[in-house]
């Protein structure tokens, strides 16, 4: 996601930390999310969440379930904190931080569900390790779902879809459902995310892939 820089952000953030933006020390809530931050709810991500319309619509669809949104770059934060306080949303949270260190701060089995919207498609070969499907990502996620715990992953990007659904066969991964049109299937699409709805409006089909591990 690029985004203009806006120089009034840091300081704009400083009223969220440890609040609805958690940064420092994220490790001290290994195996605790759910109860010290999610008020004893089940706990799932979504990685790479943008500016969180898509975390924003789920925690209000879901009060039951405590949402965690992954997101890399700080300036992009501030607006998904920003739609969990003027929401007034219990039971999300965003977590600036990368997702390539996921085991310091989830321990085994600790997350229900991971979401991955419109991820970063890394066209290039020598790339490929940094996509969010890459097997290192999915033998993380293996380790932090619990059993039987779900992946569902959305993108616009034909090219990376068809990589990650190899990446998901050859991890030995079951396909739970499969769409390269998903706004024309009846699989379950509660929520859309800013990239959603940006490619669909061009008439862009979007891809679907849930797996179980
Ligand atoms: N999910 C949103 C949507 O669909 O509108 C945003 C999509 S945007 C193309 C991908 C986002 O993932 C960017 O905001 C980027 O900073 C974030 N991202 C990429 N790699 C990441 C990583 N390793 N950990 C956390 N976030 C990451």
């Amino acid at each position: 996601m690029r985004l203009r820089k806006k120089p009034w952000i840091p300081q704009a953030l400083e009223e969220y930390r440890g609040k609805e933006l958690l940064e420092d020390g994220l490790e001290q809530y290994r195996g605790q999310w759910s109860q010290q931050v999610l008020g004893g709810r089940p706990v799932q991500l979504e990685i790479g969440c943008g500016k969180g319309q898509f975390l924003a619509a789920m925690s209000q669809l879901h009060p039951e379930i405590g949402y965690l949104g992954i997101e890399t770059q700080r300036d992009v934060c501030y607006y998904g904190v920003k739609k969990i306080r003027e929401g007034e949303i219990p039971n999300a949270r965003i977590l600036h931080a990368d997702a390539a260190h996921l085991l310091d701060w989830f321990a085994p089995g600790e997350v229900d569900q991971i979401y991955l919207n419109f991820s970063d498609p890394w066209p290039k070969a020598r790339h490929a390790k940094r996509r969010l499907t890459y097997r290192t990502f999915l033998a993380q996620y293996k380790e932090i779902l619990k059993p039987g715990g779900h992946l569902r992953f959305k993108t616009d990007n034909d090219d990376l879809f068809a990589f990650s659904v190899e990446e998901f066969k050859e991890f030995g991964l079951e396909i739970v459902a499969l769409s390269t049109d998903l706004h024309h299937t009846d699989i379950l699409n509660e929520a859309q995310t800013e990239y959603e709805q940006k490619f669909s409006a061009r008439g862009k089909n979007i891809n679907f892939c849930e797996v179980a591990f």
